[in-house]
């Protein structure tokens, strides 16, 4: 039965418990603080003093400063001693840790390595990792350092503990980056391999398609070579060799021999042009052949090519001998101005006696009508002649002609006056700026002015409307003739200027010889202006011209 105590026994208990934590705890302190060197531990052979052969005040207060954790053990154990930080560590009470068995905080899995490193320990200074479990059951990994130490009562074991949580943290942190590094490492390699491969691949697609390519040019009947970026001959092919009698290292160095003296400046002028502004280049020169030594015509043109990202990686040209066609159209240039030259002739008389047939009193009126047919046939003829005069001057740069200041606002209305007379069914509206003063020959721009009108109502499809504008427009003025009829797509826009080129399949439909707007722009040029159209199929076109004014040059007339 179980002794039931009175309130003062009760008392008396409580009092002698309060006094003896207080001596315990003072106890302690006296340790800590190095003011004793012995202590009583009860163990379970009864009571046992300890005291520390050196016991050193210095030495506690480090370890007591110290963020290891000490411990000192007996044979059998036992804690003798411990730090704060130890007591931290297993999250014991400090006053309760001392004279616990320190295999109460190994986990069992360990308790057996626990064994084998204090006996190490005892023998002699070792080292080893362990985990301990704290009293909330928390696992921490330390690393222990065993001194077995001289105590007056026999040797104890002291333990330093380092909390190697940080360190496996990092250790974990450092192995997990490895990790990643090494995939990161293996992804590169990888991918270098891939790079390689699709490398290898290229290159050999690019030899494979330079094979192709030269197997191409080297058996084809054209000359062809290419450029580096900055124009300088890189290769050319079997053609090339054998026309001029130099491979691309001769040839490089001997373009003045293989270029007409006369053409030397001017086609490398248009090919530096072409590099500039990077379009490409069109050119017509003399070009050197070894087997006879001759100049031989020949159409050059060269494209840049370019890469993925647009930039240029190196020009591709061919060049063409064109010699025997141009001889064949100079002997008809030739002709045509012969013959042209011979006809006017007998126009002229011809044009005289209809003159003549027309002022005679006893004509009836049948014969008036064919005088009246044969005079529009004979002025037909005679623009047509006029045409093929004009074209073959201009071939053989004859065309020159006499420049002065002229009001062109007077010559674009009288032209617009002559052109409703000659097109009634039309409406030919003018928007004139008042007094231009142009430069050049009034005579020549009449007759570019009259072929532009004369255009624009005969391919006029059935709008009958044109308006004619003058204007000044900063240093020039530009006369324009807009139509609404038939008009015409980019392409034939490009090159609508040029001799006997004519539009829309003209060739077969509409009277006509292609020469107008040839001579138009050359008289234009000659005049140091510029000639232009703008057109869409089946809306219409807007033909341009530009005309010095006669503010910029001296009274007195040149040419
Ligand atoms: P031609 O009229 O004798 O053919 P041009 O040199 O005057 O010669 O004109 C060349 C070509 O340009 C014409 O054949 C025609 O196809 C086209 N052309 C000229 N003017 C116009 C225009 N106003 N509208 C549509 N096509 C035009």
């Amino acid at each position: 039965m179980k002794e039931t105590k009175n309130y003062e026994e009760l008392l008396e208990e409580l009092e002698d418990l309060k006094f003896q934590l207080k001596e315990a705890n003072e106890t302690l302190h006296a340790i800590r603080t190095g003011q004793i060197d012995a202590l009583v531990v009860e163990t379970e052979d009864g009571p046992q003093l300890y005291t520390l052969k050196s016991a050193d005040h210095t030495y506690r207060v480090f370890i007591e400063k110290m963020k290891e954790g000490a411990v000192t053990l007996n044979r059998k154990g036992i804690i003798l001693y411990s730090n704060s930080q130890f007591a931290d560590m297993i999250d014991v009470p400090l006053a309760k840790v001392i004279g616990l068995p320190i295999i109460d905080f190994i986990p069992d899995q360990y308790k057996g390595k626990f064994k084998k490193m204090t006996e190490q320990g005892w023998e002699s200074d070792s080292k080893g990792e362990i985990f301990l479990k704290s009293n909330s059951g928390k696992s921490i990994p330390f690393l222990l350092s065993f001194t077995s130490l001289e105590l007056d009562e026999g040797t104890a074991l002291s333990i330093i503990l380092t909390d190697l949580t940080l360190q496996k943290e990092n250790e974990k942190q450092l192995e997990l980056k490895n990790q990643q590094l090494e995939a990161a490492r293996l992804a590169a390699y990888k991918m270098n391999e891939e790079l390689e491969d699709i490398v290898e691949e290229r290159t050999k697609d690019l030899l494979i398609s330079r094979e192709y390519f030269k197997l191409l040019a080297d058996n084809i009947p054209v000359i062809i070579w290419t450029a580096t970026i900055d124009g300088k001959l890189d290769y050319v092919n079997r053609r090339w060799v054998e026309y001029t009698g130099f491979d691309v290292e001769e040839s490089k160095t001997k373009q003045s021999e293989l270029l007409h003296t006369d053409d030397v400046e001017r086609s490398i002028a248009e090919w530096q042009t072409a590099l500039k502004e990077k379009r490409k280049y069109e050119g017509e020169f003399r070009f050197k052949r070894a087997i006879d030594g001759t100049y031989r015509w020949h159409y050059s043109q060269a494209i840049p090519f370019k890469d993925e990202q647009g930039n240029i990686t190196a020009w591709i040209g061919t060049n063409i001998d064109i010699d025997d066609q141009k001889k064949e159209l100079e002997k008809k240039d030739e002709f045509i101005g012969v013959a042209s030259h011979e006809l006017k002739t007998p126009l002229t008389s011809l044009k005289g006696y209809i003159q003549l047939m027309e002022f005679q009193d006893n004509l009836s009126d049948e014969a008036k009508i064919y005088v009246t047919k044969a005079t529009s046939s004979i002025n037909k003829l005679q623009h047509l002649i006029d045409e093929l005069l004009d074209a073959s001057k201009i071939k053989a740069g004859k065309l020159k002609f006499k420049k002065h200041a002229f009001n062109l606002t007077q010559l674009v209305s009288l032209c617009v006056e002559n052109s409703t007379y000659m097109y009634p069914s039309f409406k030919i509206k003018k928007e004139l700026q008042e007094g231009i003063i142009a430069y050049g020959n009034d005579e020549r721009i009449e007759q570019v002015l009259m072929n532009l009108i004369n255009n624009a109502a005969k391919y006029s499809g059935d709008k009958k409307e044109i308006i004619i504008r003058a204007e000044k427009n900063n240093d020039s003025a530009m006369v324009s003739v807009i139509d609404f009829g038939i008009g015409m797509v980019n392409s034939d826009q490009e090159l609508i200027f040029e001799r006997f080129y004519r539009a829309n399949g003209h060739e077969s439909t509409m009277p006509g010889l292609g020469m107008g707007l040839y001579i138009s722009s050359e008289i234009i040029k000659e005049h140091k202006g510029e000639i232009h159209v703008k057109s869409k199929l089946n809306e219409g076109s807007v033909f341009s011209f530009s005309l010095p004014l006669a503010t910029q040059f001296a009274q007195t007339s040149d040419d």
